[in-house]
């Protein structure tokens, strides 16, 4: 009985090293095609997988580990280097980008009605033009062929949140005065969290050294999780405003 248990612990504590131990990494020239878009990442490359040996790499270091554990975009940084190839890889990026538009989306309609509380018409047509304007993005996005198509993709829809912070600003537009401030905090993050995207600091100036930890993309996903928190504070500023606010004439 006794020699039993023995074994059994054995076994689970070689499977745990498996577990965590995972496959020989690659080095950029020898990784997938498809996977070669970041050329300042040396090493930390996963192989080609199947679903298991993807999800497997959640407990394992490798070049999109904190990737996966700094996002949203789970399922695209996961899964990447499944067996599928190029064609997972591009449905898997145009999901995120799907994602982001999401984000982009319901994130703004609720300051554009707040924005435009005392004119029903207006606040209609910029809703319904600020939905247009995300499908386009969409569209843009998706169909892009670099990191900074993908950005531009949603410049739109940022010059239109833009002049809704003007209408505030020139005091036309409704809102918390607060909530201005952290706004616009929202978008400076998450701008620049798209410019050091494409500009792929800090990893352009030491090569390989930020294979890990600290790339351009961590830096950008822990920017937008950033403006989400302040699209967030926003909001719970405009909504307290909302509770005491009267429209003239109402
Ligand atoms: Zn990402």
């Amino acid at each position: 009985m006794k020699k039993v248990v023995k074994d059994t612990r054995a076994h689970l504590t070689f499977s745990t090293m498996d577990l965590f131990a995972g496959p020989k990494l690659l080095d950029f020239k020898n990784s997938p095609p498809h996977l070669q878009f970041n050329k300042y990442v040396l090493t930390g490359y996963r192989p080609i997988s199947t679903y298991r040996d993807c999800l497997r790499s959640l407990f394992y270091l490798h070049n999109e580990f904190g990737n996966i554990y700094t996002h949203g975009s789970v399922f695209y940084h996961l899964f990447m280097n499944h067996e599928g190839g190029a064609p997972i890889y591009d449905t898997l990026l145009c999901f995120d980008m799907v994602g982001v538009c999401l984000v982009n989306t319901l994130g703004a309609l609720p300051i554009i009605y707040i924005t435009l509380l005392c004119y029903p018409s207006s606040r209609r047509v910029a809703m319904l033009a600020y939905l247009l304007l995300s499908g386009y993005g969409v569209h843009c996005a998706v169909t892009a062929r670099s990191n900074v198509h993908r950005l531009q993709s949603f410049a739109w829809q940022a010059f239109f949140r833009f002049l809704l912070f003007m209408l505030r600003l020139t005091g036309t537009g409704r809102g918390s005065p607060g909530s201005l401030r952290l706004y616009f905090t929202m978008d400076a993050l998450a701008l620049l969290g798209g410019l050091v995207n494409i500009s792929r600091l800090p990893e352009r100036f030491s090569p390989g050294r930020f294979d890990y930890w600290l790339n351009s993309h961590q830096i950008m996903h822990i920017m937008v999780i950033l403006s989400i928190l302040y699209l967030h504070w926003g909001m719970l500023e405009d909504l307290t405003w909302l509770k005491v606010h009267h429209c003239p004439g109402e």
